[in-house]
């Protein structure tokens, strides 16, 4: 691919990052802390194509080392099964044997496909992995710098849609009805790859912890020495750098045991012809999601955070306004695309704002 044509500006990482704040916490809950507990805070490291920073409480820094360790390895671990830009990740076989016959996967990978499978249904296909075809036609077009024509999206669309997709739970296979599809999982193995190495934390004794990958973050118990929960600032995406610390923050939320991914098109988007398009694709027109800059999603689990933050993307305000009020559980902040830019909240979301 010729680089300096590439016209995609990936702001992969300016939100969140900007870092997690912390709360001071009152001399009167000091009881709240178990004696001798210590904090380690991995600082940023490189991990899926995007910066991902952990910390760990325990009660030694042995084991708060351990836990740290263990959670990047499970990145790593789930990265390597799911990514599509390594020829030899599961995914990758999937993607090319999935139509010739039934591909055997792993645990992981059966379970985030398992899943994507019920989002689809719950989302009415707007959060949908088989979105593939559609991606590289996006992708194709922005290299060309030229607008996609209805019938070149038509012919992509053939080869999409989660319906299309077979999963065979006994025997853990999975099949392509149409030859030519194509699994994407980049609206979701972020989120899986966090509740992952949250739980190998939680599985080597932290009692408290942090996960952030390219600003989708889960947390759990104990936040570090001093501080009484985990703060979590937003950036508004209208005023906001592209450097880590930039920019205006819109809110903070508030988080002790939670998840919070943000999707927008002010992250990561393509130029063609002047024209900005995000890289979330309505699989039902084909096109490139618009309507909304910033969807952020607050619930227990990334997986279902980073899911929904992509459906809510696509459904747009109303709609997904809508899943997410009959959701449990499950509240979100939404920021149009001008002219006007408007702030939308879900009927609970307050609990989380400072
Ligand atoms: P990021 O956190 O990297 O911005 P998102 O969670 O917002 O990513 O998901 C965007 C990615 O999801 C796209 O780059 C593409 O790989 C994939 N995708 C695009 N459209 C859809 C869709 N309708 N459903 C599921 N995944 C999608
Ligand atoms: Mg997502």
């Amino acid at each position: 691919m010729n680089k300096g044509r590439r016209l995609t500006i990936e702001v992969v990482f300016f939100i969140f990052l900007v870092g997690v704040l912390y709360f001071v916490l009152p001399d009167r809950d000091a009881s709240f802390w178990p004696k001798g507990r210590v904090d380690v805070d991995s600082g940023n490291r490189l991990v899926m194509g995007t910066f991902a920073r952990i910390i760990a409480v325990a009660i030694d820094s042995g084991t708060a080392n351990n836990c740290v360790e263990a959670a990047f390895e499970e990145l790593k671990r789930i990265d390597e099964l799911m990514s599509d830009y390594k020829s030899d990740s599961e995914l990758s076989e999937v993607n090319r044997e999935g139509f010739e016959k039934e591909v055997k996967v792993s645990e992981a990978l059966f379970d985030v496909l398992k899943r994507s499978a019920a989002y689809s249904r719950e989302t009415g296909g707007a959060f949908d992995i088989t979105v593939g075809p559609l991606v590289d036609l996006g992708r194709w077009a922005e290299e060309k710098g030229q607008a996609l024509g209805e019938e070149e999206i038509l012919r992509a669309r053939e080869r999409v849609g989660f319906e299309k997709l077979e999963l065979d739970e006994m025997k853990r296979t999975v099949r392509f009805s149409v030859e030519g599809m194509r699994l994407d999982l980049g609206g979701i193995a972020k989120g899986y790859a966090i509740d992952k190495a949250i739980e190998a934390m939680q599985g080597l004794g932290a009692i408290g912890g942090m996960v952030d990958v390219g600003g989708d973050i889960r947390c759990f118990g104990a936040p570090p020495e001093g501080k009484r929960l985990w703060l979590v600032g937003l950036q508004d995406p209208h005023e906001g750098g592209d450097v880590v610390g930039a920019g205006k923050l819109l809110l903070v939320l508030r988080l002790a045991n939670g998840a919070i991914a943000t999707s927008g098109d002010y992250r990561r988007f393509s130029v063609i012809d002047g024209k900005r398009y995000s890289h979330i694709i309505d699989t039902q027109t084909g096109h490139a999601s618009e309507g909304l800059s910033s969807v952020t999603i607050i619930a227990k689990e990334a997986t279902l955070v980073d899911a929904l933050a992509t459906a809510v993307s696509v459904l747009g305000a109303q709609k997904g306004l809508e899943l997410i009020e009959r959701q449990k559980g499950v509240e979100g902040v939404l920021i149009t695309s001008g002219p006007k830019y408007e702030v939308l909240k879900s009927s609970g979301v307050g609990k989380y704002i400072e």
